[in-house]
């Protein structure tokens, strides 16, 4: 577990990275708090000779008005006013991840563009080795499932789907610009590419739009252990009700596959609907039926998928208030 040696670079304003990127030739990684970098690094997983770290960019650490810098930490998500009164849900998925001591170093932006994870991938160089090299790192061939297009490592962050319920926005700065994608259409099915962000692109924030406060959400995630663990299945669900008819319901699935999913086609069905037992074990079940995950990360892909319908209905009665 030696860092390899890298060339370190400090820039202080977003053309500056832009600039120090470009004369990288595309070996370098952008560096927030390290906290998955780094291990990475360690076990010479797809290692850069350039890491430009962010720490020093001033406005990437923004928190308030409906706007998150990428280099909020999760600490100050978890504990910050703002957040616990309009947007508690956010608080409550960051107080989950990792550990408090890694939660002072982990960012909101490195969680969003963490790497895909699998059993084949987060391995020492000599297991890697041994076993045969993937097509993630240092291979030709998914060890998941095999064949040479793409690669099947589960994405595991816990914040990405609760922003996806809440309607949130990424912004990236690039050298080209700015630009905006909605969160929900930000990732992409390869554990490889991942999401629609260029390499030179830096996430600067998050925003949330103006209605998302109206919203009930809730996330809850099945791990191994209590705690320092990713998801292996993590539910979010947001869900504004008039009554006891629904108005409208988002819910989003992380942990499963190679990105976190949000199942709209199944929940625009039940708008205008009296949100009863009968129907919450039906939204639970249908979206439990469309989950395919992999054997890659710790349990079965059954039980994972069952977990699927049990976390659901408990989320949707918590907030139906059943
Ligand atoms: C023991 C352990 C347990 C963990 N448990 C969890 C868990 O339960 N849940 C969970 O979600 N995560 C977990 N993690 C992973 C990690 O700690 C967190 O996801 C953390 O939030 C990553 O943030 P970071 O700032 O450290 O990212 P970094 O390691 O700095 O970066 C991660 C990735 O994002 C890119 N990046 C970061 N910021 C930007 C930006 N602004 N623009 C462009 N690219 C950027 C980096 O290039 C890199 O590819 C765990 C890690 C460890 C070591």
């Amino acid at each position: 577990m030696i860092l390899p040696s890298f060339k370190y670079h400090q820039p202080t304003t977003l053309n500056e990275a832009f600039a120090v990127a470009k004369t990288c030739n595309g070996d370098f990684d952008f560096i927030a708090g390290g906290t998955d970098v780094l291990p990475n690094y360690k076990n010479r997983l797809n290692n850069r000779s350039h890491v430009i770290s962010l720490s020093a960019i001033k406005e990437l650490f923004e928190l308030g008005d409906s706007k998150i810098g990428a280099m909020v930490t999760l600490v100050q998500l978890e504990k910050n006013e703002w957040l616990l009164q309009n947007h508690p849900a956010i608080a409550q998925a960051a107080h989950l991840i990792a550990t408090p001591p890694l939660r002072e170093s982990a960012t909101v932006g490195g969680n969003i563009l963490l790497d895909t994870r699998c059993w084949f991938f987060n391995q020492s160089h000599l297991w890697r080795e041994s076993k045969g090299f993937c097509l993630k790192a240092d291979g030709n061939d998914c060890l998941v499932v095999p064949q040479k297009d793409i690669c099947y490592a589960t994405y595991s962050g816990d914040l990405a789907p609760v922003f996806m319920v809440l309607g949130a926005s990424f912004h990236l700065a690039g050298p080209a610009g700015r630009r905006e994608v909605a969160a929900a259409d930000f990732f992409r099915h390869d554990g490889i590419t991942r999401y629609v962000k260029q390499p030179e692109e830096i996430l600067t924030h998050i925003s949330l739009p103006e209605n998302a406060g109206e919203l009930r959400a809730s996330y809850r995630k099945l791990r191994l252990r209590d705690s320092m663990d990713y998801p292996v299945m993590g539910a979010a669900v947001a869900l504004r009700l008039n009554g006891k008819i629904v108005d409208e319901l988002r819910i989003a699935i992380t942990g499963i596959d190679t990105t976190p999913f949000l199942y709209d086609d199944i929940t625009k069905g039940v708008s205008g609907r009296e949100l009863n037992s009968a129907l919450t074990a039906q939204i639970a079940n249908d979206v439990m039926e469309a989950v395919k995950p992999y054997r890659n990360v710790h349990f079965t892909p059954q039980y994972r998928k069952a977990m699927v319908g049990v976390y659901l209905k408990r989320l949707l009665q918590e907030l139906s208030g059943d």
